[in-house]
């Protein structure tokens, strides 16, 4: 089958509710991805932040195999060695105690609400406007977007939001029946916002002060993405919970709800569960992709490359008319401009790179934290063309 064959198949078999880009993946090596009619792109979107450690890592290929050979079974009604050496070297490179293992970032916020409303017997989630926090239900209200949950009403119960950073707004939301407040540490389908300097430490203090826990949405940031393994500990921060999924597994499918033992301690036996959750075969790829973020020192990598990459685009695209803001953190990147961006995806596609637009306007770029000099500056160069032809 070649490309038209296949995207018109999907056409017809399956429930349209992506907007893909018009090219069938084959396979790729480090930032770099292969349609199947031959044609290479520098992959700067990664499936969304999913992946970090560079397409097919030898290491996470061969554990995955090496898994798949001995044992792919889902149940936890028994014990498996991977689990919990998954769950120690998360708690290791964490601020958290304890873990639940989920399969996606929206069922790990799914259970990241369901403990923080066990643990305090309160119902009310703050989180901010503009946000992005799943698909699912909860997740779905949770997120400040309308757009997302407007069609599928009626929604769950006890969800408010208020400005990202805006921490006055933030103090006058929180009351009696607040449970947790709910954020990502930078926006990133709300379009790669940064908060304010101190934000998330005031959110902090607050929270601490009227016994409200503070969730913290890694499932895009976490993983070294933004230039430390959490993007709380770059903002100096220690949330009561964290979520993760995303580049947890080096693109294999795996989320995590992680706690503090306060907090965590608060499930009992029945309270929370998940088939799939924690399978060795997904831990196995995690632990991988964990040894390889902290062997590579790829956290370092993304700070480096990061200010790298913003300040060639910077430089290449200084006194473009088109373009507004010019912002990121590690290499978690966005380029606002004047008007839709969805054409420059295209143009840029068309050019050999891939990026994404999100929220409308802005050009994300979230490459595997692999990237090569190189291959940014071949980058730079295509979107300083596509952008400035704007
Ligand atoms: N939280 C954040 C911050 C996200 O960016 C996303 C996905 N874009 C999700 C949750 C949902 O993750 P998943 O698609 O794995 O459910």
């Amino acid at each position: 089958m070649d490309s038209e064959e296949i995207i018109e198949l999907e056409r017809k078999f399956i429930m349209q509710t992506y907007t893909r880009q018009p090219i069938v993946l084959s396979h790729g090596k480090g930032a770099t991805v292969w349609d199947i009619e031959g044609n290479s792109y520098i992959d700067c979107f990664a499936g969304v932040a999913v992946n970090s450690i560079g397409h097919a890592h030898p290491k996470v290929a061969l554990a995955i195999c090496h898994q798949a050979q001995r044992l792919i079974h889902s149940s936890n009604i028994y014990y498996t060695r991977e689990q919990v050496e998954l769950a120690k070297l998360l708690t290791a490179i964490s601020p958290h105690d304890r873990v639940f293992f989920a399969n996606s970032g929206a069922e790990a916020n799914e259970g990241a609400i369901k403990l923080a409303r066990k643990f305090t017997g309160k119902s009310e989630i703050i989180a901010a406007e503009n946000s992005f926090h799943g698909r699912t239900l909860a997740t779905v209200t949770a997120t400040g977007q309308k757009k997302y949950s407007e069609p599928f009403r009626p929604l769950p119960e006890g969800f408010k939001h208020v400005p990202y950073g805006d921490i006055g707004a933030m103090a006058d939301a929180v009351g009696d029946e607040t449970a947790a407040i709910i954020l990502e540490p930078v926006q990133g389908e709300g379009g790669v916002i940064i908060p304010p300097e101190g934000y998330l430490r005031d959110v902090q203090e607050l929270a601490r002060q009227n016994d409200v826990l503070l969730i913290l949405d890694e499932v895009q940031t976490g993983f070294g993405r933004t230039g430390a393994m959490f993007a709380s500990q770059l903002f100096g921060v220690e949330p009561d919970i964290t979520t993760v999924a995303k580049a947890m597994g080096g693109g294999y499918p795996i989320g995590a709800v992680l706690a503090n033992e306060r907090v965590a301690m608060a499930f009992e036996p029945g309270d929370h569960g998940s088939t799939f959750g924690g399978n060795p075969l997904g831990c196995a790829a995690a632990i991988a992709t964990i040894e390889v973020l902290m062997d590579e020192k790829l956290p370092e990598r993304a700070a480096k490359m990061g200010s790298y990459f913003l300040g060639r685009l910077r430089q290449v695209l200084h006194g473009c008319d088109a373009v507004r803001d010019i912002r990121g953190v590690g290499l978690m990147i966005g380029i606002e401009i004047d008007g839709e961006c969805a054409g420059v995806v295209d143009a840029a596609r068309e050019m050999g790179v891939l990026i994404n637009c999100t929220a409308g306007k802005v050009i994300r770029i979230v490459p595997p934290l692999v990237i090569k000099k190189e291959e940014i500056d071949a980058a730079v160069d295509v979107l300083g063309h596509v952008i400035s032809d704007l």
